[in-house]
This record gives structure tokens, C-alpha cells and sequence, in this order.
């Protein structure tokens, strides 16, 4: 399937979230609230921040042989930036992420979507495989958390990310959430026929 559209990890986010959301937001162009924005912006730039004192600490106790930082990736239907990109010492590459959140003991499935996401960007741009990511907690200590990727996980966004491109491409109305719980607080609730 060609692509035409290259979504970036918060996009495939809201589509896993409820499909609809793709299509009010990118056929009938009905922007979101605005407060989320905010949110991602005042995160940054703790991030950025954090990105500076961590340049050129090597994660050994990992196994990071070296790691690539601020990488802009993109291919067919996909891009994204990820904070690093590191090669293991089993030559394989995992993406690294921080975070300006608490660790809660739990790690949030949106959190997972984006990794998921940096590595089929990592595995298509360095053509090396990706079988985990690794999440930065600045708000509890820098705490290192390591997620596994599975082949299932980067095949089921490969389908979310063909399933968009036909919602935009083919202006496809698609089916709501089976979560109904998640309608009761939708922006998009007053226009969405459920
Ligand atoms: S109201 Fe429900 S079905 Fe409609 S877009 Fe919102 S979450 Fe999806």
C-alpha cells in the first residue's frame, strides 16, 4: 500500500485511542482543545534540558556501546524524533526517551505506542533490528525503565498506520471505540453519531 501521509507517533496515539479521531481531525479538520499544546511544550523544554547534561553519557551498565542523539527519522507513512538512539552490545539499536513524568510502577500504553513507533523508524533507517526501547523518568530520578518490543507490537502499528492512510486517503468514515467510556469526555462528542 503506498502512503501518503506520514504520521507522526502522536497522531497513531489518538487513532488507537478511537479511530474517529483521525478522521474529524484530518478529513473534516475539527481541531482539538488547545490545552494539550501546552502541556507538550513546557515538557520539552525540561527535556531539553535533560538532553544537555546527558550528552555524552554512555548508559554501559545497559549495554550502550554508543548512541545517536535527536534523531529526525521518517519513512513511508511514519516519522518522528527520538531523544536517542542506542546500539547495544548484541549490535542490535533500542530507542530512549525521556520523559518529564513520575514512574507510577506502570508504564502507559501511549508511552509503549511511541516506542513502538521509534522502532520501526530505527529498524528502517539503520537496518538493524530493535527488540526494546528505554524510558527516562525526569520527575522520579531519571529512572530507567526497559519495555520489550515485539514483532507482533511494530506489526500491529504497521496496520493502525495503513488503516489512517485509507481514513484520510479514502475520506473512510471509520467505526467508533468499543471503549464507550471514552466518548463521555470526547471533544468530539456533539458531532460524532455513535
Ligand atoms: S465520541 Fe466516542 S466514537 Fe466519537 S470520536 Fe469521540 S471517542 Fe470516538
Amino acid at each position: 500500500m503506498s502512503h501518503i501521509f506520514n504520521f507522526y507517533p502522536s497522531q497513531i496515539i489518538e487513532y488507537l485511542y478511537c479511530p474517529r479521531y483521525t478522521y474529524f481531525e484530518y478529513v473534516l479538520r475539527v481541531p482539538q482543545q488547545e490545552d494539550k499544546y501546552y502541556k507538550v511544550q513546557k515538557g520539552r523544554e525540561v527535556h531539553n534540558q535533560k538532553l544537555e547534561q546527558n550528552k555524552d553519557y554512555l548508559r554501559k551498565k545497559i549495554g550502550v556501546i554508543a548512541k545517536w542523539q535527536d534523531q529526525y527519522l521518517g519513512m513511508p507513512g511514519l516519522r518522528g524524533k527520538v531523544d536517542e538512539v542506542l546500539q547495544l552490545n548484541n549490535q542490535s539499536l533500542a530507542p530512549l526517551d525521556y520523559k518529564f513524568a513520575e514512574w507510577n510502577n506502570k508504564v502507559y500504553n501511549t508511552y509503549k505506542i511511541q516506542l513502538i513507533a521509534y522502532a520501526l523508524l530505527i529498524e528502517y533507517n539503520y537496518s538493524k533490528p530493535v527488540e526494546k526501547g528505554f524510558l527516562v523518568y525526569t520527575r522520579s530520578a531519571n529512572k530507567l525503565v526497559e519495555i520489550e518490543i515485539k514483532e507482533k507490537d511494530k506489526n500491529e502499528l504497521t496496520t493502525a498506520i495503513e488503516n489512517m492512510s485509507k481514513i484520510i486517503g479514502q475520506n473512510h468514515f471509520p467505526k467508533a471505540t468499543s471503549f464507550k467510556k471514552r466518548c463521555l469526555n470526547c471533544t468530539y462528542r456533539n458531532i460524532c453519531i455513535q
